[in-house]
This record gives C-alpha cells, sequence and structure tokens, in this order.
C-alpha cells in the first residue's frame, strides 16, 4: 500500500464537479456520513477545482477505523456502566457540550 503524504498529487472522481480531477492530499477534519462524529485532521484527497474531500487513502481508512472502533467501544461502556451522557457527548461532538450540566 502506498503511503500519501500531504501535498502529493492524485487524481480522483469528484462528486460534485462530477468528472475526472486531479487531487492533492491535505490534513482536513472529515464528517462522517452515519453521524457518528467527525474525524479530525486526517489525510484525504482534496479536488483541485472545487476544495471538496473526494477521496480517502487507506492510511486514513485504518485512522477512521479506530475511531468508529472508540465510539463502539465508548457505546458498550455506557450500556455496562449506565449512562454517563456527559462523557458520550463529549467524546461525540468535541468541546462544545463540555460545560453542559
Ligand atoms: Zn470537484
Amino acid at each position: 500500500m502506498r503511503e500519501f503524504r500531504e501535498n502529493d498529487k492524485s487524481h480522483a472522481i469528484c462528486m460534485r464537479c462530477e468528472k475526472h480531477v486531479a487531487t492533492t492530499f491535505t490534513y482536513r477534519d472529515v464528517p462522517l456520513d452515519d453521524e457518528a462524529g467527525t474525524v479530525e485532521h486526517i489525510l484525504v484527497g482534496v479536488c483541485d477545482e472545487c476544495g471538496a474531500a473526494v477521496s480517502v487513502p487507506v492510511q486514513s481508512k485504518t485512522f477512521i477505523k479506530e475511531f468508529l472502533q472508540g465510539i463502539e467501544a465508548e457505546r458498550r461502556d455506557l450500556e455496562q456502566n449506565g449512562p454517563s451522557l456527559a462523557r458520550f457527548r463529549k467524546f461525540s461532538r468535541g468541546r462544545e457540550n463540555e460545560r453542559d450540566g
């Protein structure tokens, strides 16, 4: 597997431009489709034309998987130890709820 680095060039299909585009790898915060949260600071391929994140290299997919496993572990912990909702919220939604309750 190829390790990409920041500013590496590649190409991918951009859903927004609806065509094959040149991409540049850069670090981004990527929101996950299923509202599991946002994975912060992972390397993604960004469309050179519209700036959308269009590809995720394997190394970042590994990172996302670990992130999701972390959420899953947190959920299991929640089931076993009862609701400590504040902690869960903090994990899943970042700092905005830090002072909640
Ligand atoms: Zn595009």
